[in-house]
């Protein structure tokens, strides 16, 4: 508790009471808390890619005696190249989910989505950050096109193959598998599985939750934000799709997103819409 306390004084000036006014600040001193670890996990998140631009460049800047031949300078050019859109990644992702706290809509541009190329294409960029892990897709000849905001669904996919890779710092297989969702014509389910490090049960109901991440042992050395999933979660029930997750500790983690192929219905149904 935090207290404030002031003299009550009569006309002349003398004390009569004292008020006491006290405030629970054990919350406010949590999310301070957890601001401030935001704060330098951010900063560190951020210098982290800029540091290892600064060196490529640096070197190449250095080389005036051409000691570097030309398909090492390429690599060079090709890690600024990931290190760059990482940061603008990272910075989307802040800004979006600073939009999504202000309680601002968010707005979808609405197009007939492949998620298949869609898939392959995120699929292609994540390759760049692991030489030892099979990225690979698995989806039916007859996958319907949805309608989605192919940004936001681009967003979705990169956070959570991303994780996949990060968090499964062996190595493994990450699958991005597509289905129609039985029984029902109208929706599609996403599967994006690693055999990574896993999540302990009792961290899985928070694990959506901005800024939340999980401490122990195994990931402690991972660096990240803590806002990836809650901005997938945002992403998806802005598509009224809805994710999911479970995972088995030492074995792997799936995450499945459930996707409706048409918005008509949903967007004419009168409190349907859910978008946050
Ligand atoms: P971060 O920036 O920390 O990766 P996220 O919001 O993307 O934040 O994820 C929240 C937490 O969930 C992570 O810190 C990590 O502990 C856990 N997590 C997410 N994806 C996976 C995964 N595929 N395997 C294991 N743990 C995961």
């Amino acid at each position: 508790y935090q207290a404030q306390c002031a003299p009550v004084r009569d006309s002349q000036g003398a004390t009569v009471g004292i008020v006491a006014i006290f405030n629970d600040i054990t919350e406010i001193r949590g999310v301070e808390r957890m601001k401030t670890a935001f704060i330098s996990t951010v900063s560190h998140e951020l210098r982290t890619p800029l540091t290892s631009i600064k060196g490529f460049i640096s070197t190449l800047l250095a080389d005036n005696e051409g000691f570097y031949d030309e398909p090492t300078r390429r690599e060079f050019y090709e890690i600024i190249d990931t290190e760059c859109d990482r940061l603008t990644r990272l910075i989307k992702d802040l800004l979006d989910i600073s939009r999504i706290e202000q309680g601002r809509s968010m707005q979808m541009y609405w197009e007939p989505v492949d998620i298949v190329t869609l898939t392959q294409k995120v699929l292609s960029a994540q390759r760049a950050y692991t030489k030892n892990h099979t990225l690979s897709l698995d989806f039916p000849e007859n996958f319907p096109t949805i309608e989605a905001d192919p940004d936001k669904i681009d967003q979705i996919l990169t956070n959570l193959v991303n994780n996949a890779i990060k968090y499964s710092p062996r190595g493994g297989e990450v699958r991005v598998i597509g289905r129609h969702v039985d029984g029902t014509e109208g929706y599609v389910s996403i599967r994006i599985t690693d055999e990574g490090m896993g999540i302990p049960r009792e961290h899985l109901p928070r694990l959506f939750e901005r800024f939340y991440r999980v401490d122990n042992r195994d990931n402690r050395e991972i660096g990240g934000t803590g806002i990836g999933l809650a901005l997938v979660k945002a992403l998806t029930e802005a598509h009224h799709g809805h994710v999911t997750v479970e995972s088995d500790p030492g074995v792997g983690t799936t995450f499945t997103l459930i996707l409706p192929i048409s918005q008509e219905k949903l967007l004419e149904a009168p409190h349907g819409s859910g978008v946050k």
